[in-house]
């Protein structure tokens, strides 16, 4: 049963390390998917764990069908503690603040709003001092029992279906070996969103940058006209940037620069920025605008070395969904069915879907019935996952 399992897999640490070169990034990580991996093999569903922890799995359906996939990660995000989560069950939600264990955590629904639409539900949270993982094992858990559902269908009665459990999604990498051999669906679903009447079909371009200045440090005393202080000239660079486009003070289409890391000192100084538009040619001049800094701030102080790297991340999926919308249209069907009228909401983010989508294969992103992510505050409402899962069955029914 669904609350059972998700119960089981958010109690596996399987936190990703943004600093480790392996694949998966963790050796925990291995846990959760080779317990999915013998789930499936008890099911008597051919699956496939690859060298480097990517999950395959696919159940035959009528061959006149397209095939369809469904995706998530096993991996929580490095921001906080995934060791022993242990979660709290709020059966009847009263609508009232709740107390998050021991930790003097509370969870208030004067400051997350959604709490206000979930009076009587039953809700799953943390005890304060983990994050609860429901991002993305909620979407983990829904694709598990939409599984077991699908399977007592008779293979003229469903759809044929394609499973992939990444690893690593959560440091950017989860998409990467993405086989398009090894899945062949025409398109598929990532359930790794939060409300379940929301399709994401855009997310974010992605850009990084590194700006690295490299100085002369002698003795304060004796520095006049031959100290070149890196630290302040990296200080200049930042403050010519916009200060409005940051992620503090944007929101819905609004894209940002967002200085994640600095360090440095009179010899040398370095930062680190992400760069985000849903719209490319704003990305582009946001990307413009840090080389004009660059030129400029070499002008100012050539006795300095500047240097920028850009590197690109990820691209926004609507350029491939707009030119294939099939994906889009078979999923507002679904939603019909159940008589949901669905919405759309940009991703202020990337998802394994995007980079899926620029391989060959479109895939939107759907809910998973959890919220706050990231963090101590996350929760899971089971009803809203219980409706994900009639979501996904109703994919795969003929
Ligand atoms: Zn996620």
């Amino acid at each position: 049963m669904l609350l059972k399992r998700f119960l089981k897999y958010v109690k596996i640490d399987t936190q990703s390390n943004d600093f480790s070169p392996t694949s998966p990034s963790t050796e925990k990580q291995w846990d959760l998917l080779n317990l999915l991996k013998s789930e499936l093999d008890k099911l008597g569903v051919q699956n496939e764990l690859t060298k480097n922890g990517r999950l395959y799995a696919f159940v035959q359906g009528d061959e006149a069908l397209d095939a369809i996939g469904v995706c998530a990660h096993v991996d929580t995000a490095p921001d906080f503690s995934g060791t022993k989560v242990n979660p709290q069950i709020v059966e009847n939600y009263n609508g009232k603040r709740i107390h998050l264990g021991e930790s003097g955590r509370i969870l208030d629904p004067k400051e997350y709003d959604v709490l206000n639409s979930l009076k009587g539900k039953t809700l799953i949270t943390t005890d304060g001092t983990t994050l609860l993982g429901a991002d993305d094992k909620a979407g983990v858990s829904i694709i598990m029992e939409v599984l077991e559902a699908v399977l007592k269908l008779k293979e003229d009665e469903r759809r044929p279906m394609y499973i992939l459990f990444t690893p690593d999604e959560e440091v950017g990498r989860g998409a990467e070996e993405f086989d398009t051999e090894k899945f062949k669906a025409k398109f598929a679903y990532t359930f790794d969103g939060s409300y379940p009447n929301i399709i994401n079909i855009e997310t974010f371009n992605a850009k990084a940058a590194e700006v690295k200045v490299i100085g002369k440090t002698i003795h304060p005393g004796s520095a006049k006209g031959i100290m070149v202080n890196a630290g302040s000239i990296l200080a200049d660079f930042i403050t010519k940037l916009p200060s409005e486009m940051v992620p503090e003070k944007t929101e819905g289409y609004e894209g940002f620069n967002h200085l994640t890391d600095m360090q440095g000192n009179c010899e040398l100084a370095v930062a680190h920025f992400i760069l985000r538009n849903h719209n490319k040619a704003i990305l582009t001049k946001q990307v413009q605008q840090f080389n004009e800094i660059t030129l400029n701030l070499r002008r100012k102080y050539p006795n300095a070395k500047i240097e920028l790297k850009i590197k690109d991340q990820y691209r926004n999926m609507i350029e491939i969904i707009d030119k294939q919308p099939e994906c889009k249209n078979f999923i507002e069907g679904v939603f019909k069915k159940l008589d949901i009228e669905p919405q759309y909401e940009p991703v202020r983010g990337g998802t394994d879907g995007a980079t899926f989508s620029f391989k060959g294969c479109p895939t939107p992103n759907l809910g998973t019935g959890s919220y706050n992510h990231h963090g101590p505050y996350e929760f899971a409402v089971l009803e809203e996952m219980e409706q994900l899962v009639r979501l996904g069955v109703e994919i795969f029914k003929k």
